[in-house]
Protein backbone atom coordinates (compact mmCIF):
# COMPACT_ATOMS: atom_id res chain seq x y z
CA UNK A 1 0.00 0.00 0.00
CA UNK A 2 3.23 2.26 0.61
CA UNK A 3 4.29 1.48 -3.36
CA UNK A 4 4.03 5.18 -3.60
CA UNK A 5 6.48 6.59 -1.34
CA UNK A 6 9.39 3.97 -2.02
CA UNK A 7 11.62 4.61 -4.24
CA UNK A 8 12.24 1.41 -6.21
CA UNK A 9 14.75 3.15 -9.36
CA UNK A 10 15.79 6.05 -8.16
CA UNK A 11 17.25 8.24 -10.87
CA UNK A 12 17.60 11.81 -11.41
CA UNK A 13 15.87 14.23 -14.33
CA UNK A 14 18.30 16.96 -14.78
CA UNK A 15 18.27 20.07 -17.36
CA UNK A 16 19.76 20.14 -20.67
CA UNK A 17 21.22 22.89 -21.27
CA UNK A 18 24.10 24.16 -23.86
CA UNK A 19 23.44 20.44 -25.65
CA UNK A 20 24.24 18.31 -22.48
CA UNK A 21 22.61 16.99 -18.65
CA UNK A 22 22.95 19.95 -16.07
CA UNK A 23 21.96 18.66 -12.48
CA UNK A 24 20.38 21.02 -10.56
CA UNK A 25 21.41 23.63 -7.91
CA UNK A 26 18.50 24.87 -6.31
CA UNK A 27 18.14 21.75 -4.25
CA UNK A 28 14.56 21.30 -4.53
CA UNK A 29 13.19 18.01 -6.29
CA UNK A 30 9.96 16.29 -6.97
CA UNK A 31 8.96 13.15 -7.58
CA UNK A 32 8.29 11.44 -10.49
CA UNK A 33 6.01 8.08 -10.83
CA UNK A 34 5.20 5.09 -12.53
CA UNK A 35 1.30 5.69 -12.60
CA UNK A 36 1.16 1.89 -13.17
CA UNK A 37 2.60 0.98 -9.73
CA UNK A 38 2.43 3.71 -7.40
CA UNK A 39 6.44 3.50 -7.31
CA UNK A 40 8.34 6.50 -7.42
CA UNK A 41 11.31 5.77 -10.40
CA UNK A 42 12.95 9.04 -10.52
CA UNK A 43 13.39 12.94 -8.96
CA UNK A 44 13.05 15.58 -10.80
CA UNK A 45 15.13 19.01 -10.47
CA UNK A 46 12.96 21.77 -10.17
CA UNK A 47 14.79 24.98 -11.50
CA UNK A 48 15.37 28.26 -9.40
CA UNK A 49 14.82 31.78 -11.19
CA UNK A 50 18.71 32.12 -11.11
CA UNK A 51 18.88 28.37 -12.97
CA UNK A 52 16.00 29.58 -15.84
CA UNK A 53 18.03 33.39 -16.01
CA UNK A 54 21.23 31.10 -16.84
CA UNK A 55 19.23 28.82 -19.66
CA UNK A 56 17.30 32.00 -20.56
CA UNK A 57 20.96 33.49 -21.24
CA UNK A 58 22.59 30.53 -23.22
CA UNK A 59 19.37 30.15 -25.53
CA UNK A 60 20.12 34.05 -26.37
CA UNK A 61 23.59 33.56 -27.79
CA UNK A 62 22.43 30.26 -29.62
CA UNK A 63 19.34 32.30 -31.40
CA UNK A 64 21.54 34.98 -32.25
CA UNK A 65 23.92 32.16 -34.22
CA UNK A 66 21.02 29.90 -35.24
CA UNK A 67 18.94 32.81 -36.56
CA UNK A 68 22.08 33.40 -39.27
CA UNK A 69 21.56 29.91 -40.44
CA UNK A 70 20.36 29.02 -43.69
CA UNK A 71 16.78 27.87 -44.48
CA UNK A 72 18.08 24.86 -46.37
CA UNK A 73 20.58 24.34 -43.08
CA UNK A 74 17.50 24.48 -40.64
CA UNK A 75 15.46 22.20 -42.98
CA UNK A 76 18.31 20.08 -43.11
CA UNK A 77 18.05 18.97 -38.85
CA UNK A 78 14.59 19.36 -38.94
CA UNK A 79 14.78 16.32 -41.52
CA UNK A 80 17.29 14.48 -39.68
CA UNK A 81 15.57 15.03 -36.38
CA UNK A 82 12.28 13.69 -37.85
CA UNK A 83 13.90 10.18 -39.28
CA UNK A 84 15.43 10.10 -35.49
CA UNK A 85 12.15 10.58 -33.62
CA UNK A 86 10.62 8.13 -36.35
CA UNK A 87 13.07 5.85 -35.90
CA UNK A 88 13.22 5.85 -32.10
CA UNK A 89 9.54 6.50 -31.25
CA UNK A 90 9.23 2.93 -29.44
CA UNK A 91 11.95 3.75 -27.10
CA UNK A 92 10.05 7.03 -26.34
CA UNK A 93 6.96 5.41 -26.31
CA UNK A 94 8.23 3.45 -23.40
CA UNK A 95 9.44 6.35 -21.51
CA UNK A 96 5.80 8.18 -22.38
CA UNK A 97 4.10 4.87 -20.98
CA UNK A 98 6.16 4.34 -17.95
CA UNK A 99 5.71 7.66 -16.41
CA UNK A 100 2.28 8.95 -17.72
CA UNK A 101 0.24 5.49 -18.21
CA UNK A 102 -1.42 5.50 -21.48
CA UNK A 103 -0.90 2.59 -23.20
CA UNK A 104 1.92 1.67 -26.26
CA UNK A 105 0.08 2.35 -28.64
CA UNK A 106 -1.21 5.22 -27.66
CA UNK A 107 1.89 6.48 -26.87
CA UNK A 108 2.92 5.86 -30.37
CA UNK A 109 0.15 7.42 -31.39
CA UNK A 110 1.20 10.51 -29.63
CA UNK A 111 4.67 10.52 -31.18
CA UNK A 112 3.17 9.81 -34.90
CA UNK A 113 1.24 13.12 -34.29
CA UNK A 114 4.32 15.01 -33.15
CA UNK A 115 6.09 13.82 -35.98
CA UNK A 116 3.58 15.42 -38.14
CA UNK A 117 4.17 19.07 -37.19
CA UNK A 118 8.14 17.91 -37.63
CA UNK A 119 7.40 17.20 -41.46
CA UNK A 120 5.40 20.24 -41.52
CA UNK A 121 8.56 22.31 -40.44
CA UNK A 122 10.98 20.62 -42.52
CA UNK A 123 8.98 23.15 -45.39
CA UNK A 124 10.55 26.21 -43.57
CA UNK A 125 11.73 27.75 -46.85
CA UNK A 126 8.56 27.65 -48.44
CA UNK A 127 6.52 28.53 -45.15
CA UNK A 128 8.90 31.65 -44.68
CA UNK A 129 8.53 32.76 -48.26
CA UNK A 130 7.01 36.46 -47.94
CA UNK A 131 5.31 38.74 -51.09
CA UNK A 132 6.50 40.91 -53.23
CA UNK A 133 4.66 43.96 -55.28
CA UNK A 134 7.12 45.55 -57.44
CA UNK A 135 6.08 48.91 -58.67
CA UNK A 136 3.94 49.95 -55.62
CA UNK A 137 4.74 53.73 -56.70
CA UNK A 138 7.18 54.93 -60.01
CA UNK A 139 10.74 53.08 -59.12
CA UNK A 140 9.34 51.62 -55.32
CA UNK A 141 8.91 48.02 -54.49
CA UNK A 142 7.45 46.71 -51.28
CA UNK A 143 8.05 43.25 -49.80
CA UNK A 144 7.79 41.61 -46.70
CA UNK A 145 10.20 39.13 -44.71
CA UNK A 146 9.20 37.16 -41.61
CA UNK A 147 12.19 37.20 -38.80
CA UNK A 148 12.22 34.79 -35.60
CA UNK A 149 11.62 36.24 -32.35
CA UNK A 150 14.34 35.22 -30.48
CA UNK A 151 14.18 33.40 -27.22
CA UNK A 152 11.00 31.29 -26.93
CA UNK A 153 9.57 29.27 -24.22
CA UNK A 154 6.88 25.76 -24.10
CA UNK A 155 5.52 25.40 -21.22
CA UNK A 156 3.29 21.93 -21.81
CA UNK A 157 0.97 19.76 -19.70
CA UNK A 158 1.52 16.11 -18.29
CA UNK A 159 -0.74 14.50 -21.02
CA UNK A 160 1.03 14.60 -24.04
CA UNK A 161 4.83 14.78 -22.77
CA UNK A 162 5.92 13.84 -26.69
CA UNK A 163 3.48 15.84 -28.58
CA UNK A 164 2.60 18.76 -27.44
CA UNK A 165 6.28 20.17 -26.69
CA UNK A 166 6.67 18.92 -31.12
CA UNK A 167 3.79 21.01 -31.77
CA UNK A 168 5.82 23.97 -30.42
CA UNK A 169 9.52 23.66 -30.57
CA UNK A 170 9.44 22.25 -34.43
CA UNK A 171 7.94 25.25 -36.14
CA UNK A 172 10.13 27.45 -33.41
CA UNK A 173 13.32 26.29 -34.45
CA UNK A 174 12.75 26.12 -37.82
CA UNK A 175 11.57 29.77 -37.59
CA UNK A 176 15.31 30.67 -36.14
CA UNK A 177 14.57 31.02 -32.71
CA UNK A 178 15.96 29.15 -29.54
CA UNK A 179 13.13 27.35 -27.91
CA UNK A 180 13.18 26.35 -23.82
CA UNK A 181 10.95 23.68 -22.31
CA UNK A 182 9.67 23.85 -19.50
CA UNK A 183 8.01 20.31 -19.43
CA UNK A 184 5.20 18.67 -16.57
CA UNK A 185 7.38 17.72 -13.82
CA UNK A 186 4.93 14.74 -13.36
CA UNK A 187 6.77 13.02 -16.50
CA UNK A 188 10.01 14.96 -17.91
CA UNK A 189 11.92 12.15 -19.12
CA UNK A 190 9.92 12.47 -22.57
CA UNK A 191 11.80 15.76 -23.28
CA UNK A 192 14.73 15.19 -22.15
CA UNK A 193 14.89 12.14 -25.11
CA UNK A 194 13.76 14.80 -27.63
CA UNK A 195 16.80 16.61 -26.61
CA UNK A 196 19.18 14.12 -27.37
CA UNK A 197 17.73 13.56 -30.80
CA UNK A 198 18.10 17.48 -31.50
CA UNK A 199 21.61 16.99 -30.56
CA UNK A 200 22.03 14.00 -32.68
CA UNK A 201 19.94 15.57 -35.45
CA UNK A 202 22.99 18.42 -35.61
CA UNK A 203 21.22 21.63 -33.85
CA UNK A 204 23.77 23.89 -32.57
CA UNK A 205 23.62 23.46 -28.70
CA UNK A 206 21.32 25.49 -26.77
CA UNK A 207 18.72 26.42 -29.66
CA UNK A 208 16.58 23.55 -27.72
CA UNK A 209 16.87 23.63 -24.13
CA UNK A 210 14.83 22.01 -21.14
CA UNK A 211 14.35 23.37 -17.94
CA UNK A 212 12.83 21.21 -15.29
CA UNK A 213 10.50 22.91 -12.65
CA UNK A 214 7.06 24.26 -11.06
CA UNK A 215 5.65 27.63 -10.68
CA UNK A 216 9.05 29.31 -9.67
CA UNK A 217 10.44 28.22 -13.12
CA UNK A 218 7.52 29.39 -15.01
CA UNK A 219 7.15 32.61 -13.14
CA UNK A 220 10.55 33.34 -13.90
CA UNK A 221 10.16 32.84 -17.79
CA UNK A 222 7.29 35.02 -17.58
CA UNK A 223 8.71 38.05 -16.23
CA UNK A 224 12.43 37.68 -17.53
CA UNK A 225 12.95 40.24 -20.16
CA UNK A 226 14.95 38.12 -22.75
CA UNK A 227 12.02 35.63 -23.21
CA UNK A 228 10.22 37.29 -26.25
CA UNK A 229 6.86 34.65 -26.54
CA UNK A 230 5.64 31.74 -24.39
CA UNK A 231 3.93 29.53 -25.40
CA UNK A 232 1.30 27.08 -23.40
CA UNK A 233 -0.71 24.52 -23.13
CA UNK A 234 -2.43 23.13 -19.74
CA UNK A 235 -5.25 24.12 -17.32
CA UNK A 236 -8.02 26.96 -17.50
CA UNK A 237 -6.80 29.00 -14.50
CA UNK A 238 -3.00 28.40 -15.07
CA UNK A 239 -3.23 29.36 -18.89
CA UNK A 240 -5.28 32.75 -17.99
CA UNK A 241 -2.84 33.37 -15.35
CA UNK A 242 0.25 32.75 -18.50
CA UNK A 243 -1.70 34.37 -20.54
CA UNK A 244 -2.09 37.54 -18.23
CA UNK A 245 1.80 37.52 -16.57
CA UNK A 246 3.57 36.83 -20.06
CA UNK A 247 1.15 39.71 -21.84
CA UNK A 248 1.65 42.10 -19.08
CA UNK A 249 5.68 41.64 -18.92
CA UNK A 250 5.31 42.34 -22.88
CA UNK A 251 5.68 39.15 -24.35
CA UNK A 252 3.58 37.70 -27.28
CA UNK A 253 1.12 34.76 -25.38
CA UNK A 254 -0.64 31.88 -26.82
CA UNK A 255 -1.98 29.86 -24.05
CA UNK A 256 -4.55 26.51 -24.34
CA UNK A 257 -6.39 25.83 -21.66
CA UNK A 258 -8.86 22.93 -20.51
CA UNK A 259 -11.61 21.36 -22.54
CA UNK A 260 -15.20 20.42 -21.67
CA UNK A 261 -15.84 18.44 -25.13
CA UNK A 262 -19.35 17.24 -26.62
CA UNK A 263 -21.20 14.65 -28.70
CA UNK A 264 -23.66 15.98 -30.02
CA UNK A 265 -25.63 12.54 -31.35
CA UNK A 266 -28.71 13.20 -33.59
CA UNK A 267 -31.51 10.32 -33.86
CA UNK A 268 -30.50 9.33 -37.11
CA UNK A 269 -27.05 8.92 -36.08
CA UNK A 270 -25.27 5.23 -37.12
CA UNK A 271 -25.64 3.80 -33.37
CA UNK A 272 -22.86 1.09 -33.68
CA UNK A 273 -19.98 3.92 -35.41
CA UNK A 274 -20.89 6.87 -32.73
CA UNK A 275 -20.94 4.19 -29.80
CA UNK A 276 -17.32 2.94 -31.06
CA UNK A 277 -16.22 6.40 -31.39
CA UNK A 278 -17.47 8.02 -28.26
CA UNK A 279 -15.99 5.12 -26.38
CA UNK A 280 -12.88 5.20 -27.73
CA UNK A 281 -12.56 9.45 -27.10
CA UNK A 282 -14.18 9.14 -24.03
CA UNK A 283 -11.96 6.40 -22.46
CA UNK A 284 -8.69 6.68 -24.41
CA UNK A 285 -5.76 7.64 -22.50
CA UNK A 286 -7.88 7.31 -19.28
CA UNK A 287 -10.01 10.56 -20.29
CA UNK A 288 -6.80 12.50 -20.26
CA UNK A 289 -6.86 14.40 -23.34
CA UNK A 290 -7.76 17.87 -23.83
CA UNK A 291 -9.87 16.29 -26.79
CA UNK A 292 -12.06 13.82 -25.10
CA UNK A 293 -15.37 13.35 -25.26
CA UNK A 294 -16.84 13.90 -21.92
CA UNK A 295 -20.21 14.46 -22.59
CA UNK A 296 -22.25 13.04 -25.03
CA UNK A 297 -25.76 14.89 -26.20
CA UNK A 298 -28.35 12.39 -27.02
CA UNK A 299 -31.36 14.11 -28.65
CA UNK A 300 -34.69 12.20 -28.92
CA UNK A 301 -35.03 8.51 -28.65
CA UNK A 302 -31.28 7.62 -30.01
CA UNK A 303 -30.60 8.55 -26.14
CA UNK A 304 -31.40 4.47 -24.43
CA UNK A 305 -29.30 2.98 -27.30
CA UNK A 306 -27.03 4.69 -26.99
CA UNK A 307 -26.49 4.65 -23.64
CA UNK A 308 -27.06 0.29 -23.64
CA UNK A 309 -23.96 0.78 -26.86
CA UNK A 310 -21.72 2.42 -24.92
CA UNK A 311 -22.30 0.78 -21.15
CA UNK A 312 -22.35 -2.76 -23.59
CA UNK A 313 -18.78 -1.88 -24.92
CA UNK A 314 -16.91 -0.79 -21.21
CA UNK A 315 -16.59 -3.85 -19.30
CA UNK A 316 -14.50 -4.95 -22.77
CA UNK A 317 -11.69 -2.38 -22.05
CA UNK A 318 -9.12 -4.00 -20.66
CA UNK A 319 -7.84 -1.62 -17.51
CA UNK A 320 -4.05 -2.45 -16.74
CA UNK A 321 -0.47 -1.59 -16.92
CA UNK A 322 0.08 0.51 -20.16
CA UNK A 323 3.19 -1.23 -20.97
CA UNK A 324 1.57 -4.49 -20.94
CA UNK A 325 0.28 -6.55 -24.12
CA UNK A 326 -3.61 -6.03 -24.83
CA UNK A 327 -4.40 -3.02 -22.27
CA UNK A 328 -6.53 -0.89 -23.73
CA UNK A 329 -6.65 2.05 -20.73
CA UNK A 330 -3.66 2.91 -18.25
CA UNK A 331 -4.08 4.48 -15.07
CA UNK A 332 -4.36 8.09 -13.99
CA UNK A 333 -1.44 10.06 -13.17
CA UNK A 334 -1.28 10.60 -9.75
CA UNK A 335 -3.34 9.04 -6.91
CA UNK A 336 -4.73 12.62 -6.00
CA UNK A 337 -6.08 12.66 -9.34
CA UNK A 338 -7.26 8.93 -8.98
CA UNK A 339 -9.11 10.26 -5.99
CA UNK A 340 -10.46 13.53 -7.11
CA UNK A 341 -11.58 11.56 -10.26
CA UNK A 342 -13.70 9.33 -8.25
CA UNK A 343 -14.87 12.16 -6.10
CA UNK A 344 -16.76 13.26 -9.26
CA UNK A 345 -18.55 10.93 -9.38
CA UNK A 346 -19.80 10.24 -6.04
CA UNK A 347 -20.68 13.72 -6.71
CA UNK A 348 -22.46 13.28 -9.90
CA UNK A 349 -24.54 10.01 -7.87
CA UNK A 350 -25.64 12.65 -5.47
CA UNK A 351 -26.61 15.02 -7.61
CA UNK A 352 -28.71 12.88 -9.43
CA UNK A 353 -27.21 11.04 -11.99
CA UNK A 354 -27.99 7.65 -12.84
CA UNK A 355 -24.77 5.61 -12.52
CA UNK A 356 -24.80 2.71 -15.79
CA UNK A 357 -21.20 1.63 -15.16
CA UNK A 358 -19.32 2.39 -12.11
CA UNK A 359 -15.68 2.67 -12.67
CA UNK A 360 -14.98 2.61 -8.40
CA UNK A 361 -16.11 -0.39 -8.15
CA UNK A 362 -14.21 -1.79 -11.01
CA UNK A 363 -11.46 -4.89 -10.57
CA UNK A 364 -8.37 -2.99 -11.50
CA UNK A 365 -5.05 -3.38 -10.01
CA UNK A 366 -4.34 -2.81 -6.66
CA UNK A 367 -1.47 -0.92 -6.76
CA UNK A 368 -0.51 2.18 -9.08
CA UNK A 369 -3.21 4.74 -9.98
CA UNK A 370 -6.27 3.10 -11.33
CA UNK A 371 -9.67 3.92 -11.87
CA UNK A 372 -12.42 1.94 -13.95
CA UNK A 373 -14.55 3.16 -16.98
CA UNK A 374 -17.60 5.21 -15.14
CA UNK A 375 -20.91 5.72 -17.56
CA UNK A 376 -23.46 8.44 -16.31
CA UNK A 377 -26.36 8.85 -17.56
CA UNK A 378 -29.52 11.60 -16.91
CA UNK A 379 -26.44 14.21 -16.07
CA UNK A 380 -28.02 17.85 -16.26
CA UNK A 381 -25.97 21.22 -16.55
CA UNK A 382 -26.12 21.87 -13.05
CA UNK A 383 -23.76 18.94 -11.83
CA UNK A 384 -20.38 19.31 -11.31
CA UNK A 385 -19.81 16.48 -13.59
CA UNK A 386 -20.99 18.54 -16.64
CA UNK A 387 -19.60 22.10 -15.39
CA UNK A 388 -16.05 20.98 -14.23
CA UNK A 389 -13.51 19.32 -16.65
CA UNK A 390 -12.87 16.06 -14.85
CA UNK A 391 -10.18 14.68 -17.13
CA UNK A 392 -10.57 11.23 -16.32
CA UNK A 393 -12.37 8.01 -17.47
CA UNK A 394 -15.93 9.50 -17.38
CA UNK A 395 -18.47 10.21 -19.72
CA UNK A 396 -21.71 11.61 -18.67
CA UNK A 397 -24.85 11.40 -20.81
CA UNK A 398 -27.04 14.39 -21.52
CA UNK A 399 -30.25 14.15 -22.88
CA UNK A 400 -32.51 16.37 -24.83
CA UNK A 401 -35.15 16.59 -26.95
CA UNK A 402 -34.27 18.56 -30.27
CA UNK A 403 -30.82 19.36 -31.91
CA UNK A 404 -31.56 23.17 -31.03
CA UNK A 405 -31.49 21.96 -27.73
CA UNK A 406 -28.16 20.26 -27.86
CA UNK A 407 -26.80 23.52 -29.56
CA UNK A 408 -27.57 25.88 -26.98
CA UNK A 409 -26.23 23.13 -24.31
CA UNK A 410 -22.91 22.90 -26.07
CA UNK A 411 -22.48 27.18 -27.07
CA UNK A 412 -24.04 27.71 -23.75
CA UNK A 413 -20.10 26.38 -21.95
CA UNK A 414 -17.41 28.36 -21.38
CA UNK A 415 -15.40 25.57 -22.59
CA UNK A 416 -14.96 25.20 -26.70
CA UNK A 417 -12.40 23.39 -27.39
CA UNK A 418 -13.34 20.40 -29.05
CA UNK A 419 -17.02 19.09 -30.51
CA UNK A 420 -18.34 16.42 -32.76
CA UNK A 421 -21.65 15.58 -34.28
CA UNK A 422 -22.84 12.01 -35.23
CA UNK A 423 -25.13 12.02 -37.93
CA UNK A 424 -26.08 10.72 -41.54
CA UNK A 425 -27.69 14.34 -42.62
CA UNK A 426 -25.16 16.35 -44.41
CA UNK A 427 -27.19 19.02 -44.29
CA UNK A 428 -27.47 18.77 -40.50
CA UNK A 429 -24.11 18.70 -40.38
CA UNK A 430 -22.84 21.18 -42.05
CA UNK A 431 -25.70 23.85 -40.20
CA UNK A 432 -23.90 22.31 -36.93
CA UNK A 433 -20.86 23.59 -38.48
CA UNK A 434 -22.50 26.92 -39.11
CA UNK A 435 -23.69 27.12 -35.55
CA UNK A 436 -21.18 25.81 -32.89
CA UNK A 437 -19.03 28.00 -31.66
CA UNK A 438 -16.33 25.97 -31.05
CA UNK A 439 -12.67 25.74 -32.20
CA UNK A 440 -12.48 22.00 -33.87
CA UNK A 441 -15.32 20.40 -34.59
CA UNK A 442 -15.78 16.98 -35.49
CA UNK A 443 -18.16 15.31 -38.16
CA UNK A 444 -18.94 11.50 -37.65
CA UNK A 445 -15.10 12.06 -36.60
CA UNK A 446 -14.94 11.65 -32.32
CA UNK A 447 -10.68 13.59 -31.74
CA UNK A 448 -11.13 16.28 -34.57
CA UNK A 449 -7.37 17.53 -33.81
CA UNK A 450 -6.21 19.28 -37.47
CA UNK A 451 -3.73 17.70 -39.35
CA UNK A 452 -0.17 19.57 -38.68
CA UNK A 453 -0.78 21.89 -41.96
CA UNK A 454 -3.99 23.52 -40.35
CA UNK A 455 -3.81 24.78 -36.68
CA UNK A 456 -4.97 23.91 -33.51
CA UNK A 457 -6.73 25.95 -30.92
CA UNK A 458 -10.16 26.08 -28.86
CA UNK A 459 -12.05 28.97 -28.43
CA UNK A 460 -13.87 31.01 -24.94
CA UNK A 461 -12.01 29.63 -21.83
CA UNK A 462 -9.91 26.52 -23.86
CA UNK A 463 -7.51 29.61 -25.55
CA UNK A 464 -6.38 32.61 -24.07
CA UNK A 465 -4.41 34.70 -26.45
CA UNK A 466 -5.46 35.07 -30.30
CA UNK A 467 -3.31 32.59 -32.07
CA UNK A 468 -3.56 28.83 -32.42
CA UNK A 469 -1.24 26.24 -32.26
CA UNK A 470 1.45 24.99 -34.96
CA UNK A 471 0.74 25.20 -38.67
CA UNK A 472 0.39 28.35 -40.32
CA UNK A 473 -0.66 30.03 -37.38
CA UNK A 474 2.29 28.68 -35.21
CA UNK A 475 4.96 29.94 -37.93
CA UNK A 476 3.33 33.51 -37.34
CA UNK A 477 4.03 33.09 -33.54
CA UNK A 478 6.96 32.71 -33.78
CA UNK A 479 8.25 35.14 -36.38
CA UNK A 480 7.99 38.68 -36.82
CA UNK A 481 6.86 40.66 -40.01
CA UNK A 482 8.67 43.61 -41.41
CA UNK A 483 7.96 45.51 -44.18
CA UNK A 484 10.19 46.78 -46.29
CA UNK A 485 9.13 49.70 -48.49
CA UNK A 486 12.55 50.01 -51.36
CA UNK A 487 13.44 52.73 -53.83
CA UNK A 488 15.96 52.19 -56.64
CA UNK A 489 16.81 54.59 -58.75
CA UNK A 490 17.10 54.41 -62.39
CA UNK A 491 20.41 53.08 -63.08
CA UNK A 492 19.73 54.68 -66.17
CA UNK A 493 19.61 58.08 -64.44
CA UNK A 494 22.77 57.86 -62.29
CA UNK A 495 25.66 60.45 -63.41
CA UNK A 496 27.94 57.73 -62.72
CA UNK A 497 28.54 55.37 -65.98
CA UNK A 498 27.47 51.56 -64.58
CA UNK A 499 27.77 50.63 -67.99
CA UNK A 500 23.57 50.25 -68.64
CA UNK A 501 21.99 51.75 -71.82
CA UNK A 502 21.21 55.58 -71.34
CA UNK A 503 17.68 54.91 -72.99
CA UNK A 504 14.87 52.19 -71.24
P1 LIG B 1 -1.49 22.22 -15.55
O1 LIG B 1 -2.14 23.50 -15.93
O2 LIG B 1 -1.57 21.78 -14.15
O3 LIG B 1 0.09 22.29 -15.88
C1 LIG B 1 0.56 22.71 -17.14
C2 LIG B 1 1.94 23.32 -16.96
O4 LIG B 1 1.84 24.45 -16.10
C3 LIG B 1 2.96 22.37 -16.32
O5 LIG B 1 4.20 22.54 -16.98
C4 LIG B 1 3.01 22.85 -14.88
O6 LIG B 1 4.28 22.65 -14.29
C5 LIG B 1 2.71 24.33 -15.00
N1 LIG B 1 2.01 24.85 -13.81
C6 LIG B 1 1.14 24.17 -13.02
N2 LIG B 1 0.69 24.97 -12.04
C7 LIG B 1 1.29 26.17 -12.21
C8 LIG B 1 1.20 27.42 -11.52
N3 LIG B 1 0.43 27.58 -10.43
N4 LIG B 1 1.94 28.44 -11.97
C9 LIG B 1 2.72 28.30 -13.06
N5 LIG B 1 2.83 27.15 -13.76
C10 LIG B 1 2.12 26.10 -13.34
O7 LIG B 1 -2.04 21.12 -16.54
P2 LIG B 1 -1.79 19.55 -16.52
O8 LIG B 1 -2.52 18.96 -15.37
O9 LIG B 1 -0.35 19.25 -16.67
O10 LIG B 1 -2.49 19.12 -17.88
C11 LIG B 1 -3.86 18.87 -17.99
C12 LIG B 1 -4.63 20.08 -18.46
O11 LIG B 1 -4.10 20.53 -19.70
C13 LIG B 1 -6.08 19.80 -18.72
O12 LIG B 1 -6.83 20.89 -18.25
C14 LIG B 1 -6.16 19.71 -20.23
O13 LIG B 1 -7.42 19.99 -20.79
C15 LIG B 1 -5.16 20.71 -20.62
N6 LIG B 1 -4.70 20.50 -21.98
C16 LIG B 1 -5.16 21.33 -22.95
C17 LIG B 1 -4.78 21.13 -24.25
C18 LIG B 1 -5.26 22.03 -25.34
O14 LIG B 1 -4.77 21.90 -26.43
N7 LIG B 1 -6.18 22.94 -25.09
C19 LIG B 1 -3.91 20.08 -24.57
C20 LIG B 1 -3.44 19.25 -23.56
C21 LIG B 1 -3.85 19.47 -22.25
Amino acid sequence: MLAHIVVRMSERVSHWIDGQVVAGTSGRTAPVHNPATGAVTAEVDLASASEVAAVVARAGEAARAWRGSSLSQRAAVLFAFRELLHDRSDELARIITSEHGKVHADALGEIARGLENVEFATGVPQLLKGGYSEQAASGVDVYDIRQPLGVVAGITPFNFPAMVPLWMCANAIACGNAFVLKPSEKDPSAALFIARLWKEAGLPDGVFSVVHGDKEAVDALLVHPDVAAVSFVGSTPIAKYIYETGTAHGKRVQALGGAKNHALVLPDADLDVAADAIVSAAYGAAGERCMALSVAVAVGDIADPLVDAIALRLPKLVVGDGAAEGTDMGPLITREHRDKVAGYVDAGEAQGATVVVDGRAADVPADGFFLGTTLLDNVTPEMTVYTDEIFGPVLGVVRVDTYDEGLALINANRYANGTAIFTRDGGAARRFQYDVEVGMVGINVPIPVPVAYYSFGGWKDSLFGDTHMYGPEGISFYTRGKVITSRWPDPATSSVDLGFPRTR
